[in-house]
């Protein structure tokens, strides 16, 4: 078993960034800058932000972090976005995840401007996306692609299982292992909550890309003997012999599952840090206009 090991590829991938950045600073161009909106002050929405906000200052990117009270209504809160839409001076915005239930989150990614759309969410990028056209692609498939590229993985021809639909990582995810394309080519079984034997499916796959937010779901007896195992899961347990008093777990039982894999990202250190980094090289494509969009804001 070999660890698709996140921490290090998305280190080797910010040295490149920053001397990118650097490149272009010293041809006096557009530093990116990437802007941030955070409402409330949820403890896993504040680590996930300060991280994005740290690793900007790291690799030499501008950054704005926007706090706003939960309170906040929907009309203000996308008025906010419209400023930054029109804002020169702002590359890529995101906005942080979970929101107040009384906004609409589909109303707040259609705000967003394509072109600065740098989480990828915006029904714009993600139909480009689908399409094979250039677009941002959401951070963490974003991210898991490159992780198996830079692990070279072969996927063309495999069966690869996603757990989990969502817009943001099972949907994309799925979409973005049937194309055409290397890290690609899959044969693709999308299963949610009412998949019925599951097992049936990932017993059969040669990739599993686990995302359903279910700490320690994906059993053993559920894996087939040299699978590759991606673990998107982060759930934060309680745990009072940590300092934090808690610990990060995955949605696949690391323990039980490792021995009979090929490869198997860790939690933490593995989809994480690659999400980062995809969100930083969209901000970066975003700061050179990389992509034109007919209808942007
Ligand atoms: P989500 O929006 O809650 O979606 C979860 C998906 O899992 C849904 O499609 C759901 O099916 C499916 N599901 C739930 N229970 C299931 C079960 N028993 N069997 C099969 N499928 C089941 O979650 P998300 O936003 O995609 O995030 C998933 C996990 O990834 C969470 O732990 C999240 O914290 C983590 N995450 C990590 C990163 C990172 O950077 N590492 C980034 C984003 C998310 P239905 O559609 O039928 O409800």
């Amino acid at each position: 078993m070999k660890l698709l090991d996140g921490k290090a590829t998305a280190e080797a991938i910010k040295k490149d960034l920053a001397l990118e950045v650097s490149a272009i600073k010293s041809k006096g161009g557009k530093v990116p800058h990437l802007a941030a909106i955070l409402i409330g002050n949820d403890g896993a929405s504040e680590t996930y932000v300060g991280s994005k906000v740290k690793t900007c200052h790291e690799i030499g990117f501008d950054s704005t972090l926007l706090r706003f009270d939960p309170s906040i209504s929907e009309s203000e809160l996308l008025h906010q976005i419209r400023e930054i839409n029109r804002n020169p001076e702002i590359d890529g915005l995101i906005v942080q995840s979970p929101i107040p239930s009384h906004i609409a989150f589909s109303k707040v990614t259609e705000t967003i401007d394509p072109a600065k759309d740098v989480d990828g969410f915006n029904p714009v990028n993600s139909g480009r996306m689908m399409q094979n056209l250039p677009a941002f692609v959401a951070a963490t498939p974003k991210g898991i692609v490159s992780l198996l590229e830079h692990y070279k993985i072969e996927t063309s021809g495999k069966h690869c299982v996603v757990i989990g639909r969502s817009n943001i990582v099972g949907m994309p995810m799925s979409i973005l292992m049937a194309r055409n394309s290397w890290p690609g080519n899959c044969t693709v079984t999308i299963c949610h909550s009412k998949t019925v034997n599951l097992e049936k499916y990932t017993l059969s796959a040669d990739i599993i890309i686990a995302a359903l937010g279910k700490p320690g779901f994906l059993k053993a007896s559920a894996v087939a003997d040299g699978a590759v195992v991606v673990d998107v899961g982060i759930t934060r347990i309680a745990d009072p012999s940590r300092k934090s008093g808690f610990r990060l777990q995955g949605d696949v039982d690391f323990e039980q599952v490792a021995p009979k894999c090929s490869y198997i990202t860790p939690v933490p250190g593995g989809v994480g840090p690659m999400t980062i980094i995809g969100l930083l090289q969209n901000t970066l494509l975003a700061s050179k206009r990389s992509f034109q969009f007919a209808n942007s804001n």
